[in-house]
């Protein structure tokens, strides 16, 4: 009795001077980087970026930008970051033109902004949060907040102190520090609404003294095994004034769905920057596009049962595997509905469904179905007598290696995502054509199909002539009025 109590005790003394020991020695790294004192914090930086789930297939690295400046600032106490980004595409057409970009997130909330204009993203709010939580600041406050695991490993010769830990039940994290104090590489996950667990590895050094204040001068990370940021750091800012307000847009429920009849049996259901066209066939229905995460999806189909209450949904079509075009592709699966796509987009999906998010399962994985895929080479139809849904690839198509376009013979209607962006109402069209509209245009005669209108996923459905403006071949309509 006597000697298990002092057993006990030992342990007790033992265990509690390890957690003293792990507590100085993530004391001596966050005191480091002053992260106690650092509420909100700034960088800018220079280098390259690339645009995560934007490939020209899913095999292609993603696609590389210039970025003349960027700017990361973090409300780390609100959970909230805000990157405001200049940059030039460097690998997709047309190159040279300058692009001002500006996301951000706060808790489980994401939008974009662009001039006065705001956009929902919030199928892209646990990428953004994740980079809260592995920013060097991050790392320190998360791990204090998380109970973070602290170990000695000697990797290649140099002993590192390793810290691990689980953010909130949704970041997996193991962070490297080095004898200096210094977070060196960061091995981390989370949850991709497309992709399940996203692996994400990022590197920091080295360090510089920025006035008082250290700070890695390089970022380096990538994702899914590509590199997604390489940057170098020119400038930093502890404590600067943050306001990073959720605009009320975004607040209350952005993903609603709103629905538009545009032929019979045709419905064109917006809401958020990527639409959704429901088509009413004999007994079924079919969805093309599942854009913006699963909640977005479960929106769409509440508003197609509204709309066609007594036909199940049987296809869902997927243009491409873009993650603005398929993140919510998984709900579906979910439902059991085929998923219609070009082949090359296949391994990619069900690859992705496979590796669930393992910290937050999404409907998909929780279901345990396994998700059925109809592929098409370049073309199928979708059939049942009384209505054709005829699907083309866009063969080649410099937006995308497998991008598959819908086309309705009797309405004459065109349903394309992203190789024709119609200008905005009274808008000049562009000077220089964009060649994927231009290849869209070559598509629809190698086809000889009859369109009347184009259903723009992302913009609106709009008169074929549109087009041929938008690439010179007509000149612009005259004023109605
Ligand atoms: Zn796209």
């Amino acid at each position: 009795m006597f000697s298990k109590l002092v057993v006990a005790f030992a342990l007790i003394g033992i265990m509690g001077f390890r957690a003293q020991a792990q507590e100085t020695e993530l004391q001596r790294i966050a005191d480091a980087l002053d992260v106690s004192t650092t509420k909100t914090f700034q960088f800018t930086a220079n280098g390259t970026m690339y645009s995560l789930g934007q490939s020209t297939s899913p095999a292609a690295p993603w696609p590389r930008s210039f970025v003349k400046s960027m700017t990361r600032i973090y409300d780390f106490t609100a959970g909230a970051m805000r990157d405001s980004v200049v940059r030039m595409a460097a690998d997709s057409l047309p190159i040279g033109g300058e692009q001002q970009a500006v996301t951000v997130v706060s808790g489980d909330l994401a939008w974009n902004v662009a001039g006065n204009a705001v956009s929902a993203r919030l199928f892209e709010a646990s990428e953004r949060a994740h980079q809260i939580v592995i920013s060097p600041h991050g790392i320190l406050r998360a791990a204090f907040a998380n109970n973070a695991g602290v170990a000695k490993k000697t990797i290649e010769g140099r002993e590192m102190t390793v810290i691990s830990f689980t953010d909130r039940g949704r970041h997996k994290v193991v962070a490297y520090a080095n004898d200096q104090n210094a977070i060196e590489w960061v091995e981390s996950s989370y949850g991709s609404p497309v992709a399940g667990d996203m692996k994400v590895v990022t590197y920091y050094g080295p360090y510089r003294d920025f006035g008082g204040i250290k700070f890695p001068t390089k970022i380096i990370q990538y994702q899914d095994g590509k590199p997604t940021l390489d940057v170098t750091v020119t400038a930093v800012s502890a404590n600067p004034p943050v306001n990073i307000e959720v605009p009320a847009a975004i607040r209350n429920n952005p993903l609603a769905a709103k629905s538009e009849k545009i032929a019979d049996g045709v419905w064109y259901i917006t809401g958020v920057s990527a639409a959704s066209v429901l088509i009413e066939m004999k007994d079924y229905l079919i969805v093309v596009e599942a854009p913006h995460g699963e909640e977005r999806s479960l929106e769409v189909m509440g508003e197609v049962k509204k709309l066609v209450p007594n036909k199940p949904i049987k296809y869902l079509v997927n243009t491409h595997h873009h993650f603005d075009h398929s993140s919510g592709l998984r709900a579906y699966a979910a439902e059991g509905v085929t998923i219609v796509t070009q082949e090359i987009n296949r391994p990619y999906f069900e690859r992705a469904a496979l590796n669930s998010w393992s910290l937050a399962p999404d409907r998909l994985a929780k279901s345990k179905k396994k998700p059925v895929f109809q592929t098409m080479g370049d073309n199928m139809v979708l059939t049942d007598g009384t209505r054709s849904v005829e699907l083309y690839q866009i063969v080649g198509n410099v937006h995308h290696d497998g991008i598959v376009m819908a086309y309705l013979r009797k309405e004459k209607l065109l349903i394309e995502a992203d190789v024709f962006s119609p200008t905005p109402v009274g808008a000049e069209p562009p000077k220089v054509p964009a060649p994927s509209a231009l290849n869209l245009e070559a598509n629809v005669r190698r086809l000889n199909i009859d369109v009347d209108r184009i259903v723009s996923i992302h913009q609106r459905v709009v008169p074929y002539s549109d087009l041929l403006t938008a690439i010179g071949k007509k000149p612009p309509a005259p004023p109605t009025k």
